[in-house]
């Protein structure tokens, strides 16, 4: 089991103008926890960020600046989790900050350059070269993409996307298993085998959510998507299997109401998005208060879908994404605020492993078949039903190969059953009756008598030759 808090980083976005100085700075010494100050000009102080203070200062695990590309990004966050994903643990990361502050970018990644991949397909990439440099295990990889868009569950790579609109489809939903265990219920799983695969999978769902996406509906910064791989490996021949997940989330913006409200159905979006994020916070703040026994995850979908990365089976990571200029000051400060609460949970993750159902079955049939004939032996009913051809050719083999056994102490092992024993001794009778017939055709054969008696005649020859020997003695002692 590996217990850890939610590990919590920071990216600061490059400024759309040009940058403003003396907003924030990053301090990277201080007793090797970084971090960063928010300092508020005198001109909002009394304002727009409702308090008096002047800086905020918030520590992260780590802190990257305008200049961080997105490979010191993946090497930074993304690869530490991948790590332990392979070694079969789950794993979360999950972008969090105002719409523009970077979460796709950082996630997905830019569109325009190769080098702008963000850390999904940075990712991918990764776990399909470790898998192919593994050959000691055999894994399955699979990936789904959904997208929880007020409240409701969307399967971004639903086949059926191409011949209708988002909302026709089937909605994806929770189901809860008596052991507490998520399942979603028309989330469609999709085998990938390579990175390709994988990466065309990923380029569907953001396809597929580019389609739905109006002006009016601008469901980029209004939901929440979760792209999944799901994992499993076995060792050759074992029956054990190991599974694991990891998510990768990009979170709806999460600027308060105000700030979008403009009435009608606008406002009832952005107010969905937040009760979504409302709901997380709550789940939060229950998670990093001590001794909270309820920790209110059903209340919304997305914090349901994320029960294990919150205080669970996960080692999950969050990045803060800020965007650093003048009228975000007060949306960044509650970015890293709700960082620093995250900061405080704690999750514990162990490997998730099972043993394989077919080989269980398989064994269990076989213990079920030994109990039968033990019973059959106890209660002294004989079991009448004839033996299977199957059977008789096992029988057959087992006698075979316990004939040909060199070890003495080899036993004919076929259980307490009558229907079997008969059998052997048949069997073994009959290829005793065969032998004899082939031993009577090898006595007639004379080739192999003879040889047989080579060294008898070979006495006999000496013997012979004595004599002869003694005669000649013999007869030139009378001769002499
Ligand atoms: P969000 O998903 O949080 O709404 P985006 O990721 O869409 O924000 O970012 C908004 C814009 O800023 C995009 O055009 C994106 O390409 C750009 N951007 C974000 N982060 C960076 C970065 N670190 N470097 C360069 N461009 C960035
Ligand atoms: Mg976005």
């Amino acid at each position: 089991m590996v217990k850890q808090t939610i590990q919590i980083f920071a990216r600061v976005k490059p400024p759309v103008r040009k940058h403003q100085q003396g907003i924030y700075s990053i301090d990277e010494d201080e007793k090797l926890i970084p971090s960063l100050e928010i300092i508020v000009p005198r001109d909002l102080a009394d304002g727009f960020v409702n308090n008096k203070r002047e800086s905020y200062k918030f520590k992260f695990q780590g802190i990257f600046d305008q200049d961080a590309n997105q490979e010191i990004i993946f090497e930074n966050i993304a690869k530490p989790v991948a790590e332990s994903f392979l070694a079969g643990y789950n794993g979360t990361i999950f972008a969090y900050g105002q719409t523009g502050s970077g979460k796709t970018f950082t996630i997905t990644g830019g569109a325009e350059r190769y080098s702008d991949r963000g850390i999904i397909p940075r990712t991918l990439s990764y776990i399909f070269e470790q898998l192919r440099k593994d050959s000691s295990k055999i894994y399955t990889t699979h990936i789904s993409y959904l997208e929880i868009y007020n409240e409701c569950g969307h399967d971004l790579l639903d086949p059926r996307h191409e011949a209708s609109s988002l909302e026709d489809l089937p909605k994806v939903t929770i189901l809860e298993d008596p052991d507490q265990n998520i399942h979603l219920k028309n989330l469609s799983l999709h085998q990938a085998t390579t990175e390709e695969e994988a990466l065309n999978l990923l380029f569907l769902g953001d396809t597929n959510r580019m389609i739905a996406e109006t002006p009016m509906n601008q469901a980029s910064t209004r939901s929440h998507c979760i792209f999944t791989v799901h994992l499993s490996s076995k060792e050759p021949g074992s029956a054990t299997v190991r599974h694991a997940k990891l998510h990768l989330v990009d979170l709806a913006g999460s600027e308060r109401v105000a700030k979008t409200g403009v009435g009608g159905l606008l406002l009832t979006e952005a107010k969905y998005i937040n009760l979504s994020l409302h709901y997380l916070e709550q789940v939060i703040i229950a998670l990093s208060e001590k001794h909270r026994s309820h920790i209110p995850y059903r209340n919304s979908m997305m914090t349901s879908v994320l029960r294990d990365s919150l205080g669970g089976n996960c080692m999950t990571t969050m990045i803060a994404t800020l965007s650093l200029e003048k009228r975000n000051l007060d949306e960044s400060i509650s970015t890293c605020r709700f960082a620093q609460r995250v900061a405080l949970i704690k999750n514990e993750a162990v490997l998730n492993e099972e043993i394989d159902p077919r080989l269980v079955i398989k064994h269990l049939q076989k213990e079920i078949q030994e109990l039968k004939d033990e019973l059959a032996m106890v209660t002294g009913e004989p079991r009448t039903e004839a033996l299977t051809e199957a059977e008789l050719l096992q029988l057959e083999k087992l006698i075979t190969s316990f004939l040909e056994d060199q070890d003495p102490e080899s036993r004919l092992e076929v259980g307490a059953d009558m229907r079997k024993i008969h059998h052997c001794f048949h069997h073994l009778k009959k290829l005793l009756n065969d032998k004899k017939i082939l031993g009577n055709n090898t006595v007639s054969s004379e080739g192999k008598d003879q040889d047989c008696q080579e060294p008898l005649k070979e006495e006999e020859y000496r013997k012979l030759q004595d004599i002869l020997k003694q005669r000649d003695n013999e007869i030139s002692r009378h001769a002499a």
